[in-house]
């Protein structure tokens, strides 16, 4: 398959043995999957790997955005524990932007390596005050809390939401960090994890960020 695993943690390539995936820093690691560049049959593969795990994309997608990146966690196919999708376009206030979405299960650090973090869970950031934000995903609305980043890394270059959703964490990340605006309209994430072939309506391709 064209998906290369690496870890969740860093972008280091992992090899696996044994059912088991190390990375040289980080230790034992679920691998995260990832095309070498976004295309639909590599989004495929990914749905694939995925299996019932959600994977999210802003819906319906503006005109000139695209699916430019996308990255599944998954120790075994079908079993994903974590998904990413990067959809790039521009906005008239922002020029060009980034927006992340990860979902993941408790402890896998993949939005937290996205947002700038140094804790792997938002818990104790979000559910403590009025939420800054929602998005729809199907008939649930799902509050979202802005996360601070400044204390690392100076990572001011991005604003950072994060909720939950079906149980899992739900982060958004978008550059340049104004574009937090964008969210003031009624977000609709879709979950493409069953779309099948209405897949082929997705653009892909574009200028992958780094995260
Ligand atoms: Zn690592």
């Amino acid at each position: 398959m064209s998906l290369a695993a690496s870890c969740v943690r860093c972008s280091a390539p992992v090899a696996g043995a044994d059912g088991e995936w190390s990375c040289p820093d980080h230790g034992v690691t679920a691998p995260l999957w990832r095309a070498p560049e976004a295309s639909y049959d590599a989004f495929v593969e990914h749905l694939r790997v995925a299996g019932p795990f959600p994977t999210y994309v802003p819906w319906p997608m503006g005109p000139g955005w695209s699916v430019t990146d996308f990255a599944v966690v998954a120790g075994e196919q079908g079993r994903g524990i974590a998904s990413l999708t990067c959809t790039s376009g521009t906005s008239e206030l922002d020029g060009p932007v980034d927006v992340l979405v990860i979902a993941e299960e408790a402890g896998t650090g993949l939005g937290a390596r996205c947002a700038g973090t140094r804790y792997t869970d938002p818990g104790h950031e979000i559910g403590y005050r009025s939420p800054s934000a929602r998005v729809r995903i199907g008939s649930q609305a799902v509050s979202l809390w802005g996360i601070s980043t400044s204390s690392s890394h100076g990572e001011l270059d991005r604003s950072v939401l994060a909720g939950e959703a079906g149980g899992r964490w739900l982060w958004i990340v978008l550059r340049p960090a104004s574009a937090l605006l964008l969210l003031r309209d009624d977000w609709i994430l879709r979950d493409v994890s069953g779309a099948g072939p209405q897949l082929v309506e997705l653009p892909f391709g574009g200028h992958r960020p780094g995260w």
